[in-house]
């Protein structure tokens, strides 16, 4: 019997077994082989540009995940020895239209960064920073914190990791849990197996409602597509740019990938509008992406809570840990929700501002 099953290989699901095995606990993990929404994802890690309030439990969350990134890909990379693909490449938050600006002015002031304000930049000084924005951009702010990962990067070192620390990824379909009693002791496979663990995790993205219905999910369907450099060109940009229309994260092995829809859908079929309106928002943040290669068009689907927040901890099933709905911050949280994980796995009381995302919050509103 395995200390811990995680069910779900999405980045949550294997930076958890990953955090966990290093810890010292025997982890196996289950994975149905559907393509992950990390997979699509584009691996901005924006604490700032994506939150509403400086103060709230999920902005210190996501400024929590923020500032643990770099000594995990540290770590990461010492175990994997692979290149993770995170860089420190700062974002731009920009008014795309003229319309933009004011909303994007109160935005700084309320969220700031590093605990203080943003300052504005006109389109001038931002065109000076970055030569490559469209004259439409008309001012917006630097955020020097701001930063990205890659995600496939991410996703192979974690899986190269967990071999190194011995966690067993098999090729399974979670279909429902092992119950005695009040207490959950594993998974049961579409094989019909069981797989015995004294924790389970929940990690299966959107779909885990369907393995228990304690806490509900639905899927968020995003679309998103790559761009690539012709042969001899550069670049456009070298900051991550976003206006409230189109994100464009410049990768520096001659990667652009340009997002994203955020739609009630459950599939994930790449519309010819989805594509059209990205690339014209995002042109007009980057005029040169007109004359990128468009080498690939995807669609994911993001785990979302009725409250869009995320479900991290322990069920009051014993044996049961959630650990998923981090809905458009997948990317950036899975540092925190997999230490959590761990942390609760190895028997420490959880961080107080972990309190905000219970799992059992569901269950007692019902
Ligand atoms: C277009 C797009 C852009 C995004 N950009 C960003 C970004 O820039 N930054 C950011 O932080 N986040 C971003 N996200 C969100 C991020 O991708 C998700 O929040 C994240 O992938 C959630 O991780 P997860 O491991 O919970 O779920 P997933 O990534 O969906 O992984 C879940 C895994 O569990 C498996 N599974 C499901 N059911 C079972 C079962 N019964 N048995 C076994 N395995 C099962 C699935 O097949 C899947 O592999 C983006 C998402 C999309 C769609």
């Amino acid at each position: 019997m395995a200390d811990v099953v995680v069910i779900g290989a999405g980045p949550i699901g294997l930076m958890a077994a990953w955090r966990s095995a290093r810890a010292g606990a025997a982890v196996v993990v289950l994975d149905d082989g559907r393509p992950p929404a990390g997979r699509v994802a584009a691996g901005m890690l924006g604490p700032w540009s994506e939150v509403e309030h400086r103060d709230g439990a999920m902005h210190l969350l996501m400024v929590a995940a923020s500032r643990r990134w770099p000594e995990l890909v540290v770590e990461l990379e010492a175990d994997s020895g692979h290149d993770v693909g995170f860089v420190p490449s700062g974002t731009l938050l920009v008014a795309g239209r003229p319309e933009q600006i004011a909303p994007l002015r109160r935005h700084g002031q309320t969220v700031g960064t590093l605990d203080s304000d943003l300052e504005w930049q006109t389109g001038t000084a931002l065109r000076t920073l970055e030569p490559g924005l469209g004259p439409d951009v008309a001012g917006g702010f630097v955020m020097h914190d701001e930063h990205q990962v890659d995600p496939r990067q991410a996703m192979a070192a974690l899986r190269a990791a967990c071999d190194v620390k011995g966690v067993e990824i098999l090729d399974r379909c979670a279909r429902a849990l092992i119950s005695e009693g009040n207490r959950v002791a594993g998974a049961i496979t579409t094989r019909g197996e069981q797989i015995t663990a004294t924790d389970t995790v929940m990690a299966a993205g959107w779909s885990a409602s369907r393995i228990s219905h304690r806490v509900p999910m639905r899927p968020v369907k995003g679309q998103i597509m790559r761009l690539g450099l012709p042969a001899g060109r550069s670049l456009p940009v070298t900051h991550v740019v976003r206006s409230a229309d189109a994100y464009v994260a410049p990768r520096p092995h001659g990667e652009v990938v340009v997002g994203g829809t955020v739609e009630e859908a459950a599939d994930t079929r790449v519309t010819a509008g989805a594509v059209q309106s990205l690339l014209e928002e995002a042109s007009r943040l980057v005029p040169d992406l007109r004359e990128l290669e468009l080498t690939e068009t995807a669609a994911g689907l993001r785990p979302a809570t009725p409250d869009g927040l995320p479900a991290i901890g322990r069920d009051t099933t014993d044996g049961l840990i959630w650990a998923t709905g981090a809905f458009r911050h997948g990317i950036l949280l899975s540092p925190v929700i997999a230490d959590a994980v761990a942390g609760i796995v190895a028997g420490q009381p959880p961080d107080a501002l972990l309190a905000n995302f219970t799992p059992n919050r569901f269950a007692e509103a019902a």
